[in-house]
């Protein structure tokens, strides 16, 4: 019996790309997958056997965003505003007519369409929850959000434990993201519809953070299924430079031309996902650290400002959009200098590479306690200000960052043991969504479950 789901992304590259990843993971297997996004973002989606592409219109006119703005890129700040929110909600019509027109078996949808739920209700089909974070997020985000550790020490800068997991963690107040200390409607709404799900998919892999699965499926009660790291879908050099067909094909060339001159494990690559820019003064300094290092390095900079001039020898900087994956895949790149965004982060897993970690906004300061003290496959530069806005962030300086470089990409016995770890945690990313892998099994399980519901439903209809 044939499947068909509906894949609704939230429109930043960091939920559309995964959510595309998977929408092929299951195209692979035979499910009729169709990705439903606005006209501009599906320029970046690629279509493929199995796997369509419904556009459904943004209303910019109606909300006060100016023309063209359709992407969380495109704004100023990774913040979202009201008028980005009322936009998203404005989806729900157009989304609702592409239901009847094609009556889809299941909508897997980012937990920012709160009134997915609803519709999914209405029409008689599972709603499958996306958000795109890791367990151990996850789960230091509900306890957080709960009872409030972090309200119980006095200052900003004071660590506290947080409670009831495996692991010591200590964090600050000053880490934490606004969701955590300060959360909106939106977010009570995102979190209530949640609850409601039919369960959730993630992007992640069993023994990543099995201590947080177990924990998770204990204390939330919600059923879930693990099908990651979804970027493994990408297999072939053509897949990972094609992986957002906004990237320019010139970029990868560049990109593998001077990383195939490389020694093996020689080159860190630094990049701060789609939405991590810096101030001029900040540029300077990481160019200062990187350059200070000795360690050559591929550098993506999201900056509207001057490009850093650097010597090819020693440094290639790309300004723009990079092929992260293909780049953290070419057996040239020892390390990557991430920000922390759970996509980085498992994408630099499943390639082995060892990672400085300087998280900016959101849950990538968990992120960061996940890879540095969980995993052990990391190096904190020290950073500690959770902060949307580049302009109100504490400059790092470049004698510290290149102290971090050296740390991670050195040959030292901790550097040696690092690399030994990432190697080992990339081995069993691999196992994961390989036949009989975790990931792979999961993704059968429900599959199967959402083929014999569709079966049930026929048969009472
Ligand atoms: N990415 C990329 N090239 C870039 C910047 C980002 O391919 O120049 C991809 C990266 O591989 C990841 C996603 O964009 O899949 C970013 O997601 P993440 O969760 O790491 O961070 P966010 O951008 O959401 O902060």
């Amino acid at each position: 019996m044939e499947l068909h789901i509906f894949f609704l992304p939230m429109l930043t590259p960091g939920h559309l790309l995964p959510m595309v990843d998977m929408a092929r993971l299951f195209a692979d297997r035979g499910v009729r997958a169709t990705i439903v996004t606005t006209p501009s973002n599906a320029t970046n989606v690629r279509s493929g056997p199995n796997l369509n592409i419904l556009t459904i219109p943004f209303s910019s006119a109606f909300t006060g965003l100016p023309d063209g703005v359709e992407n969380l890129t495109s704004l100023p700040t990774p913040e979202i505003p009201p008028a980005f929110v009322k936009a998203l909600d404005l989806l729900e019509s157009p989304f609702r007519k592409l239901l009847s027109d094609h009556h889809p078996d299941c909508i897997i949808s980012d937990i920012f369409y709160s009134w997915s739920s609803d519709v999914a209700a209405e029409f008689g089909i599972p709603r499958l929850v996306f958000q795109g974070m890791g367990f151990f997020s996850l789960i230091l985000t509900g306890i957080l959000s709960q009872l409030k550790t972090h309200e119980t020490v006095t200052g900003d800068d004071e660590p506290f434990i947080v409670p009831m997991i495996p692991h010591e963690i200590k964090l600050m107040r000053s880490e934490l993201p606004t969701y955590v200390l300060k959360p909106n409607d939106d977010i009570h709404r995102m979190a209530k519809t949640q609850g409601k799900s039919y369960g959730m998919v993630m992007n992640t892999f069993h023994d990543l953070e099995a201590e947080y699965v177990e924990l998770l499926k204990m204390s939330w009660h919600m059923r879930v299924w693990l099908v990651g790291p979804v970027s493994l879908c990408n297999q072939g050099l053509l897949d990972q430079s094609e992986r957002c067909s906004g990237a320019p094909g010139h970029v990868s060339d560049q990109c593998l031309k001077w990383l195939d001159s490389k020694e093996p494990g020689s080159v860190l690559y630094v990049c701060f996902g789609s939405l991590g820019k810096f101030t001029a003064m900040q540029m300077h300094e990481m160019a200062s650290g990187l350059l200070g290092s000795g360690h050559q390095f591929i550098w993506v900079v999201k900056s509207s400002g001057e490009t850093p001039v650097v010597d090819e020898e020693k440094g290639l900087v790309v300004n723009g959009w990079a092929p992260q994956v293909l780049i953290l895949n070419h057996p040239a790149v020892g390390g990557f200098m991430t920000h922390c965004g759970w996509n980085s982060s498992l994408e630099g897993i499943t390639a082995g590479v060892p990672m400085i970690t300087w998280p900016l906004f959101a849950e990538q300061f968990f992120n960061e306690k996940l890879i540095v003290e969980v995993l052990r496959v990391g190096v904190s530069v020290g950073f500690k200000q959770c902060c949307m806005d580049m302009e109100r962030r504490m400059v790092v300086k470049g004698e510290v960052i290149e102290v971090a470089v050296k740390r991670l990409m050195g040959g030292e016995v901790e550097a040696v043991e690092r690399k030994k770890r990432a190697k080992e945690l990339s081995k069993m990313a691999k196992m994961a969504v390989g036949q009989g892998g975790s990931s792979h099994s999961d993704m059968s399980a429900l599959i199967q479950e959402l083929v014999d519901l569709k079966a049930n439903k026929a048969k009472t209809a």
